[in-house]
């Protein structure tokens, strides 16, 4: 038997409204009714995993924690190979000045690298979790292959995306309409794989 509506509010550890409304939308078939972690008091929670998932599980656990509900969170992020994989889990924090400080560190550790040595790709964790003590989180993971340019390109977007080269698409993934991005990003990847995962529950 299905269980009243109530019971299946799913809070996102989030408060970022374009993620709620993109994953509300792909969890749709499921019935949950997806909800900002912003309406519960969940304090910001120190990310210290040495991995997306780690990460992702942790901020999932807080909202569980603190909303008495089931969680999803997300972590992502760059990985150059150039790098070692850096930016990587300190994505959003690379420069500590924001995105355009980011970008432009990015640059200055690849200046002088050939096409080949840019290879790069945004990666994805997406958790669920049923409760906060869920000893077996749904762990869904995807990626997306590109290479850093040597300048920015397009408006589109947000943080690394004016330097990341989509070649099946011939442009960064700031030049592709938002639309395009997310049916084809690491999040949308995930995030579909994550349905799935729980159409099987
Ligand atoms: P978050 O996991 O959504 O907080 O993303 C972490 C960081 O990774 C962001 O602040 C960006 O710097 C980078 N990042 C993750 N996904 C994307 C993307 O789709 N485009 C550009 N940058 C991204």
């Amino acid at each position: 038997m299905s269980k009243p509506a109530q019971d299946r509010v799913v809070v996102l550890a989030s408060g970022n409204a374009g993620k709620l409304r993109e994953l509300a939308g792909i969890l749709a078939p499921l019935g949950v009714q997806l909800q900002s972690q912003a309406r519960y008091q969940v304090p910001a929670v120190e990310e210290n995993g040495l991995s997306f998932v780690e990460n992702a599980i942790i901020k999932a656990r807080a909202a569980s924690s603190y909303s008495g509900h089931p969680a999803i969170a997300d972590d992502s992020g760059l990985e150059v190979d150039f790098l070692d994989g850096a930016p990587g889990i300190r994505s959003a924090r690379y420069s500590g000045d924001g995105d355009a400080a980011n970008n432009a560190k990015l640059l200055a550790a690849l200046a002088g690298c050939s096409e080949e040595q840019r290879s790069a790709r945004f990666q994805c964790a997406l958790v669920y979790m049923r409760h906060a003590l869920d000893p077996m989180p749904v762990v869904c993971q995807a990626s997306w292959e590109g290479r850093i340019l040597e300048a920015p390109r397009g408006e589109n977007g947000f943080g690394y995306d004016p330097l990341f080269y989509v070649p099946e698409h011939g442009c960064t993934s700031a030049e592709l309409p938002a639309e395009l991005k997310n049916r084809i990003s690491h999040r949308a990847r995930a995030s579909a794989l994550l349905l799935e995962a729980l159409r099987q529950r």
